[in-house]
């Protein structure tokens, strides 16, 4: 019988033959000791690290295991991960994104990919049509989030794909909010997974990190792998033993976060300051029915809009002890970020507060909100 992913998750490195280690070894070493000469050598032994690495070869079979992929590589960062499937498409080809994004790859779209000749349509995911009538022949890519930062809107992803492959499109899904343990995009009918492991798989404020996986080792996803390996922007060992390290947590904080971020959406959906709470387990979520449907938990990320305008908002952030006033979200502190002053190209309402929460214990975070609120 298949393990679960809580099993899997601790179980998630060999144990090393020589040391009898539990914990495995940080392995520094860039070159390793040929095992034949003069022979070929198989395409994951250990011949130097960019190639391949024993603590990057534990993540990405953790990784492929957790996304039930058949293939994993782990990258630099997120931004590396989306950047290397960008740079293995051609010029002539489409894709068609999601209008609501993480503003970083939009910014590769439009500044670096553009000019070289790989064409992007913005659409709203969330309508089917629009998404229909984007598609053309030359569409090689349809990308998204769900749930997207920092809107927090939602995408059918098996409906979605359904169309892309009526095209010949290839699905690519960014799970970074709702984590592998909310959703799974291949079993959804996804075709790649992005996660940025710098959020919730390593968890901790300390890495900076990506993964794509694969629903099948096809054409596209050994392009990738030679890009990764012979490009170099691979993740580091000590980046690896420490997402191995965070990622062994991962389910029970990812519910544990979604539980805390319940009771805060709660409180703050109720609150006469606070005009719309943006979280897609809360009944006032527009598409509360699909996320239901779609997500296992609803996560640790919401975005609220505070009555008052962009000040208001700003006062909020300004009045907080416990929230952190910084970028990024997925790690044990709860975070709190005024969204559009970071952001370019940004859509974002100015009255947008991104908040992150933690494993802080949830009345103490509310006791905050209701101070600062105050
Ligand atoms: C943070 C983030 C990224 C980028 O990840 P990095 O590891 O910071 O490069 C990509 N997509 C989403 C949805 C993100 O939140």
């Amino acid at each position: 019988m298949p393990q679960r992913p809580e099993t899997n998750a601790v179980h998630n490195s060999i144990i090393d033959r020589s040391s009898r280690a539990i914990v495995p070894p940080i392995v520094l070493s860039t070159t390793f000791q040929y095992e034949t000469t003069g022979l070929e050598h198989e395409p994951d032994e250990l011949i130097y690290t960019r190639y391949q690495n024993p603590n990057r070869a534990a993540l990405e079979e953790a990784m492929r295991k957790l996304e039930y992929g058949a293939a994993a590589h782990a990258i630099s960062s997120g931004s590396a991960a989306m950047l290397t499937i960008f740079q293995a498409l051609r010029p002539g080809d489409h894709i068609v994104s999601s209008d609501d994004m993480y503003f970083g790859i939009r910014v590769q779209l439009k500044e670096f990919f553009a000019p070289w000749g790989l064409e992007t349509s913005f659409v709203d995911m969330s309508d089917l049509a629009a998404l229909r009538a984007a598609m053309r022949p030359k569409t090689r890519l349809v990308i998204f989030e769900s749930p997207t930062n920092p809107m927090i809107r939602l995408a059918d992803i098996k409906a979605i794909s359904e169309i892309a492959h009526q095209h010949g499109a290839t699905v690519l899904v960014d799970n970074t909010v709702a984590t592998p343990v909310g959703q799974n995009p291949l079993q959804l009918g996804g075709d790649i997974v992005v996660n940025s492991l710098t959020k919730y798989i390593a968890g901790h404020h300390d890495v900076l990190g990506g993964v794509i996986v694969f629903r099948e080792n096809d054409e596209l996803a050994q392009r990738v792998m030679r890009l990764v390996r012979i490009g170099g922007s691979v993740l580091s060992p000590m980046n690896c033993w420490l997402t191995l390290r965070g990622m062994q947590s991962l389910s029970y904080r990812v519910r544990a976060h979604s539980e805390n971020a319940s009771e805060v959406a709660c409180f703050l959906a109720e609150h006469p300051k606070i005009e719309r709470v943006l979280y897609p387990h809360h009944p006032s979520h527009p598409q509360y029915d699909l996320a239901r449907r779609q997500m296992r938990v609803g996560s640790g990320l919401m975005s609220i809009q505070v009555r008052g305008g962009r000040q208001a908002a700003i006062d909020v952030v300004n009045n907080l002890r416990l929230f952190t006033s910084a970028t990024s979200f997925g790690g044990t502190h709860s975070l709190i970020e005024h969204r559009e002053s970071i952001e370019e190209d940004s859509n974002t309402p100015s009255n947008l507060l991104r908040v992150s929460i933690g494993l802080e214990h949830p009345a103490d975070l509310i006791a905050d909100l209701d101070q600062a609120l105050r």
